[in-house]
């Protein structure tokens, strides 16, 4: 970011907001950026290794860097959201999540803060495969949408996404969500 932002975020790097001192970090980030003059480029994500987290900080015998609630990690991720567009002459975003409110929040800000639809420094992103719903009516409306596809060799890729579905709990839970929207909406097409 400071060799090649410095007139527009190019370089993006990833927060996940489920380590307790990324606020705080995000802070500090933006004080550096300021004195060195360079645009931030933020993808804020909620982290998706919670659990190899914990076992590292345990098996290393550091503090555990994990938020100690869900409450905590989402009250940060909805924080940083705000943050970012607090200082969107700073800081471009990419939003990463498949969280409706956290999705819809930043759309009542962005309406707050009077930013177009398709304002080039804020991005939606969520997984191939995984809502779905978020992404296509986003894009239909006219917001900047990316599908983050993971690719590379078969034996790389394969353990990649059976570990995802095997140990992280935002799979099951988005999982389950969307599958009751779609029980509903098949529901509703029955009728
Ligand atoms: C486009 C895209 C790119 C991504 N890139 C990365 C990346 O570079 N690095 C990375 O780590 N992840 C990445 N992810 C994965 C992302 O971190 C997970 O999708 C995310 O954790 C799921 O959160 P959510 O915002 O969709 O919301 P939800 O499904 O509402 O939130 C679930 C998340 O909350 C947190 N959580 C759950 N229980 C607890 C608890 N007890 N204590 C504290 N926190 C808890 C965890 O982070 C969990 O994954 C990416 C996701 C997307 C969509």
């Amino acid at each position: 970011m400071r060799k090649y932002n410095k007139e527009k975020a190019i370089v993006y790097n990833t927060v996940q907001m489920y380590r307790w001192d990324r606020i705080t970090y995000l802070n500090e980030l933006k004080v550096t950026s300021e004195k060195e003059s360079f645009f931030i480029g933020m993808k804020l994500v909620r982290g998706a290794y919670i659990e190899k987290e914990r076992e590292r900080a345990k098996k290393m015998g550091y503090k555990d860097p994990m938020q100690k609630t869900q409450e905590n990690t989402d009250r940060d991720y909805n924080d940083s959201v705000k943050f970012c567009i607090e200082n969107i002459d700073k800081i471009a975003l990419c939003c990463a999540s498949h969280n409706e409110k956290s999705n819809l929040l930043l759309i009542d800000l962005m309406k707050q803060h009077n930013i177009n639809v398709d304002d080039k420094r804020i991005y939606f992103a969520q997984l191939l495969g995984m809502s779905d719903h978020i992404s296509n009516n986003m894009g239909k409306a006219g917001y900047n949408v990316a599908k983050y596809v993971p690719y590379g060799p078969v034996k790389e890729v394969t353990p990649y996404l059976i570990r995802r579905a095997q140990e992280n709990t935002s799979v099951a839970g988005q999982t389950g969500r969307e599958l009751s929207l779609i029980k509903t909406e098949q529901k509703r097409r029955k009728k």
